[in-house]
């Protein structure tokens, strides 16, 4: 048999992988520290996996719109509104099962073959897999860690052209942990303006960062919201990843073609895990922030464990849960090296290389999990380097 080339570049996410080899060792009896995988480490809020409970109970297990209940639209709309500071409209609301279909269909939607795409590196693998489905080109824009991992703006000036279509941006950043300022906002903004190019805004953990006031959005800048998606959901911040409950906000002609491609890809998003996803928004604030705190000590934990370590530095991540700790000092590449951790350490994180070539010479090093598997993990490492370097 043969396959259509389009899915020809297609790979696993590197956490899977780890996770299964992690898995095995697990199965020959061996200890392992899980610090691979991106999903927080507690159960769904009671009150919100109640409301799902109920909602299937009250039969709300049926077709149902495919781009949302109209109540949860609305209070997304409405939540997304106040937290960046401008008024979205309902029909600019697209609901979907997780946020990936809100990163793949807008894509599919926008980017013609051939056209270009600006996207992170190291940046979330879905990016350069959504591209190459689309038949567009993959422009990857190094981040760097001397600028908190944001772009270099000369860079991205250099990358950007009317080849491009589609800038991607991620903040605050997984793998990195970083958060794009204003000021680079508003330059990138002004380039996508300047050369006719959309942009998705990838802000999935938007409500777990460290900083004094919201994290800021592109989304919001002056003339952005025709030009602009902004992709969110409940994965993250209400630890609801197996639920599937995402969104996009986009211009309504946009929200119409990803809704039908939405009607005849996957029909609707579960209707009880829309009712769950309105306790959410409505129930949870004193939840979300208690959660905020603990891994706001997690990371400063973590990260200043591995600023003590020989050949790691570390940056203070300012969003998400991961530290992104530089390993270039040690000599040894970012697979061979999170490999040999794993077998020998007993620790499973990341080569930072599973998120791009932009990622060599680091790891990444999930903090959703309790504080003790973070002392034994940073004990582990310790005794593993002393005996590298
Ligand atoms: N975007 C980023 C940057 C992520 O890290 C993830 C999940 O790990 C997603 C999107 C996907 O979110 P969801 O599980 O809601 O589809």
């Amino acid at each position: 048999m043969t396959y259509a080339a389009r899915t020809d570049h297609l790979q696993a996410e590197g956490a899977y992988f780890v996770l299964a080899k992690a898995q095995a060792l697990e199965a020959e009896g061996k200890d392992i520290i899980h610090l691979e995988i991106g999903q927080p480490d507690i159960d769904t809020f009671e009150s919100v996996a109640q409301a799902g409970i109920d909602a299937i109970l009250d039969g709300r297990t049926r077709y149902n719109p495919p781009a949302g209940i109209p109540d949860l639209r609305r209070a997304i709309a409405d939540d997304v509104g106040k937290r960046i500071g401008v008024s979205v409209e309902l029909e600019r609301v697209v609901i979907s099962p997780g946020a990936k279909p809100n990163l793949f269909f807008p894509t599919l939607a926008i980017v013609e073959p051939g056209d270009e795409v600006l996207y992170p590196d190291p940046g979330f693998p879905s990016y350069a897999a959504m591209i190459g489905v689309a038949g567009g080109v993959p422009v990857p824009v190094p981040l760097v860690e001397a600028k908190n991992f944001s772009f270099d703006l000369d860079v991205f000036d250099d990358l950007i052209s009317s080849r491009c279509r589609l800038i991607i941006l991620n903040s605050p950043g997984n793998p990195t942990g970083g958060v794009i300022p204003s000021s680079d906002l508003e330059h990138i903004a002004k380039r996508a303006i300047e050369h006719d190019c959309w942009v998705i805004t990838d802000e999935i953990y938007s409500r777990i960062h460290y900083l004094e006031d919201e994290v800021p959005s592109i989304y919001s800048l002056p003339g952005m919201d025709a030009r602009t998606i902004l992709v969110d959901g409940f994965s993250k911040t209400y630890a609801m990843t197996g639920w599937r409950l995402g969104y996009g906000v986009m211009p309504p002609e946009l929200a119409r073609r990803v809704m039908l491609l939405a009607t005849h890809a996957y029909g609707c998003t579960a209707h009880f895990t829309q009712f769950a996803g309105l306790e959410a928004l409505h129930g949870t604030e004193a939840q979300v922030q208690e959660m905020r705190s603990r891994y706001q000590r997690r990371r400063d934990r973590l990260v200043s464990g591995l600023n003590e370590l020989p050949g790691v530095s570390c940056e203070l991540p300012k969003g998400a849960f991961y530290a992104f700790p530089n390993i270039q000092s040690t000599g040894v590449s970012s697979s061979l090296l999170a490999d040999r951790i794993l077998q020998e350490a007993g620790v499973a994180l990341l080569p930072g290389t599973a998120f791009g070539a932009g990622g060599e010479g680091f790891l990444r090093l999930s903090y959703a999990t309790s504080m003790d598997q973070i002392e034994v993990a940073l004990e582990r490492l310790a005794v593993f380097l002393a005996g590298l370097i």
